[in-house]
C-alpha cells in the first residue's frame, strides 16, 4: 500500500498536560482521540510521526533566559516524556524541535530525528502527500506546524476533535487561519469514513 497519508501528532508531553509546566488546559483529554487516530494509521499501514519539544536548560525561549515561556520540556528531563497514555507503536518516527539555544521550535516542521533528518524531507521521502494533524497547542506548535506543511505543499487535515489550545481566542483565530489557507476540518467519524472508502476502492480495482 502506498505511504501517501501520514499522522502528525504535536508535543503530547507530560509538561503541556495537566500537572505539568506549560500545561494546555485539559491536554490530557484528546489522547483518547489521539490512540483512535493511532489505531486507524496503524492498521492502514500508514506512518505515524510525533513530534516533541526539546529544549537545551539555556533555550532562549525560556522566561529566565529572555524569552515569554516558563521553563518546559527540557532535554530527557521527567516532563519531555510522552504523556504516558498516549499509545505510541514502536513504529512512530520521533521528531525534536527548539533542540538549540536560539531555536523556539514551534512548528515540527523545524524537527528533526535522530540522524538529523528533517520531518518533511522524512516524510516525502516515502511518498506522503496528505498529513493529518492533532495534538498541542492548537494556537502555537499545531498552527505553525499546519501552516508549514502547507508551505511545504501538503494536502492538510486538522484533527479538531484531537487539538486542545492554550486560549480558546486564539485557538478559535488559528482555526479560520489554518481554513483561510486551504487546510481541512476532520473529525474521527469523517476520518475513519475517509479510510474506509479507501478500502474499498482498492478492493474494487483488484
Ligand atoms: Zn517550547
Amino acid at each position: 500500500m502506498k505511504k501517501d497519508k501520514a499522522l502528525i501528532i504535536i508535543d503530547v508531553q507530560k509538561d503541556f498536560c495537566t500537572g505539568g509546566a506549560l500545561p494546555v488546559p485539559n491536554g490530557e483529554r484528546i489522547i483518547p482521540v489521539l490512540n483512535k487516530y493511532i489505531s486507524l494509521f496503524k492498521k492502514n499501514r500508514f506512518p505515524i510521526v510525533a513530534s516533541r519539544d526539546w529544549h537545551p536548560e539555556d533555550s532562549k525561549h525560556f522566561k529566565s533566559n529572555g524569552g515569554v515561556w516558563p521553563k518546559h520540556c527540557v532535554v530527557k528531563s521527567d516532563g519531555a516524556k510522552f504523556h504516558p497514555k498516549l499509545c505510541l507503536p514502536a513504529s512512530a518516527k520521533i521528531v525534536s524541535k527548539g533542540t538549540i539555544p536560539s531555536e523556539d521550535g514551534y512548528s515540527a516542521f523545524d524537527a528533526r530525528d535522530n540522524n538529523k533528518k528533517k520531518l518533511s524531507r522524512i516524510i516525502k521521502s516515502i511518498g506522503v502527500k496528505e498529513i493529518f494533524i492533532g495534538g498541542l497547542a492548537t494556537d502555537y506548535c499545531v498552527k505553525a506546524s499546519a501552516l508549514s506543511a502547507i508551505k511545504e505543499n501538503f494536502k492538510v487535515y486538522l484533527l479538531k476533535d484531537a487539538v486542545k489550545g492554550i486560549s480558546s481566542k486564539a485557538s478559535a483565530d488559528a482555526i479560520s487561519l489554518m481554513r483561510e489557507k486551504g487546510i481541512e476540518l476532520l473529525d474521527f467519524r469523517k476520518a475513519s469514513k475517509l479510510f474506509a472508502g479507501r478500502v474499498k476502492y482498492t478492493r474494487k480495482e483488484a
